[in-house]
């Protein structure tokens, strides 16, 4: 008896070994068993019957490949010799569950709902939503300007997690908050909710609009966003379904003006996106951006998935500007027609029959109820963007070098040439990483050659190429590098 047990916990252990360490194994529990058959997980399938081979079996399938077992003893005419010499001719083999044994990659795998984990408490808690200017004020931590922006989207993430949290549907149907933000490249659209995302601790998944096309088609399945935020939230349905949703470049899927083709990549994605907007149950592949055999499906409901859609709409403010004009030059009233042409908030007034103009179908717009602009970035905001965040760009680098007992220091004249610079590349915010990475690849390569170097400032010189950064020896004046 007692040589039988040891010999079972050697199998056991040998096992282990074969199959990955040991601390894999317990975060085997964390996830569904998958059928190796249907590929259904344990909580669609029902129990799993584990087989020889670390393989599970839905007991549908059991049934089913019994069934069929008994029609085939029933319909054999093949005698026993018969099936023994069949077996033995070279290229015939008997299949075994090794032949299934397939390791399912974790990707594939759906976490198991937790009941209880303990975890950092996030900034701010969807279950316990702060006021709207407490959620502002996290942004304001971060996103430099665009208080317009930030004020509307703390007030509907506001309303969104509390409709979510209370579950006050039926009494009286509170309208999903969805966004749609209009604002130029860089402006900081993306980083509002990353941020976001952040503090309030959900899973967020960011869509390219040009990479979705209709189901069926070359490029991805409009569902394919429901199936990231399921990988974002670490295939856990439970916590994917409060996740937020960025849609980018929305106006790239604009219904394209005069063709007589079918709009693939346009009109038809605005179509087929309506049902996830508005909040339904889809089966996404986990672990894939498409459904095959292969792949495992799970049952997500879109209905508290907060969709936050972003464009630039390059053309917007010309259809904006024409109504504009048509109106003032009609009546009693009317006014001179180039009135609009030099106003720089033109992009505020922007209403959603301009949208529709735009090329975005009603339909779509319908269920965008919160439509608001980013402001252009300008050289004040640029210069604060560089400096004030709490993981500004300059902050970074100061630590860095301060890792090696170095201060590093920029002169307002740097820091204003920088952004001047960073508005002439016409992409925002995104291009002070760049210019800043070119001249700061220098010092951060010559100064940790030099022990002696105490402090380093940036000049508006060195920025513009007619002069050096100022080098402080430590315990010396600064001098002239
Ligand atoms: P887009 O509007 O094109 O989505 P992003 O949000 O990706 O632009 O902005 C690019 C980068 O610029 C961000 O990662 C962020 O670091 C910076 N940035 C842009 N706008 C702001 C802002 N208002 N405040 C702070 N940083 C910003």
């Amino acid at each position: 008896m007692v040589n039988d047990d040891n010999n079972s916990t050697d199998n056991n252990n040998v096992d282990k070994s074969e199959n990955g360490d040991s601390s894999d194994k317990s975060n085997e529990d964390e996830y569904e068993k998958i059928c190796y058959v249907c590929r259904r997980p344990e909580s669609k399938a029902g129990t799993m019957i584990d087989m020889p081979g670390g393989i599970c079996v839905c007991a549908d399938c059991l049934q089913k490949s019994f069934n069929s077992f008994q029609n085939f003893g029933m319909n054999m005419s093949i005698s026993k010799d018969e099936l023994e010499e069949l077996l033995n001719t070279p290229g015939i083999h008997m299949m075994t569950t090794d032949d299934f044994r397939r390791e399912i990659p974790k990707k594939q795998k759906l976490k198991k709902k937790k009941s209880s984990e303990k975890k950092e408490a996030p900034v701010l808690d969807i279950n316990k939503i702060p006021a709207p200017h407490v959620i502002k004020g996290k942004l304001d931590d971060y996103v430099i300007g665009q208080d317009y922006a930030k004020k509307v989207m703390s007030v509907a993430v506001y309303n969104h997690y509390k409709r979510v949290a209370t579950n006050t549907m039926d009494e009286i149907e509170i309208e999903k908050s969805n966004m749609l933000m209009i604002g130029p490249t860089g402006s900081g659209k993306t980083y509002l909710v990353k941020t976001l995302a952040k503090l309030l601790d959900v899973p967020l998944a960011i869509t390219d609009a040009t990479s979705l096309t209709e189901a069926g088609y070359i490029g991805d399945d409009i569902e394919s966003v429901v199936s990231k935020l399921l990988a974002a939230a670490d295939n856990d349905v439970e916590r994917a379904e409060t996740g937020i949703i960025f849609i980018d470049e929305i106006d790239k899927i604009a219904k394209k003006q005069n063709t007589s083709s079918r709009d693939v990549s346009g009109e038809s994605v605005q179509q087929g996106m309506l049902k996830l907007l508005e909040g339904s149950e889809v089966e996404v592949p986990v672990g894939a951006t498409s459904k095959n055999a292969m792949v495992p499906l799970a049952t997500v409901n879109t209905k508290n998935i907060l969709f936050i859609c972003g464009g630039a709409f390059p053309d917007l403010e010309d259809i904006i500007k024409e109504r504009l004009n048509k109106q003032a030059a009609i009546g009693f009233q009317s006014e001179l027609t180039d009135k609009y042409d030099n106003d720089p908030n033109i992009m505020k007034k922007v209403t959603s029959e301009d949208l529709r103009k735009f090329g975005m179908i009603p339909e779509f717009l319908g269920r965008l109820p919160i439509v608001f602009t980013l402001d252009g970035l300008t050289e004040d905001m640029l210069v604060k963007i560089l400096t004030d965040p709490k993981n500004a760009i300059i902050k970074q680098y100061q630590k860095l070098l301060e890792l090696d007992e170095v201060k590093l220091e920029f002169t307002e004249g740097a820091l204003r040439t920088i952004a001047k610079k960073a508005i002439e590349k016409k992409t925002g915010a995104r291009a002070l990483r760049a210019i800043i990475e070119k001249f700061m690849l220098d010092i951060m390569y010559e100064i940790p050659k030099d022990d002696n170097i105490g402090t380093v400032k940036i000049t508006e010189e060195y920025i513009n190429g007619t002069g050096g950064p100022v080098i402080g020896m430590r315990g010396q004046d600064l001098i002239e590098g």
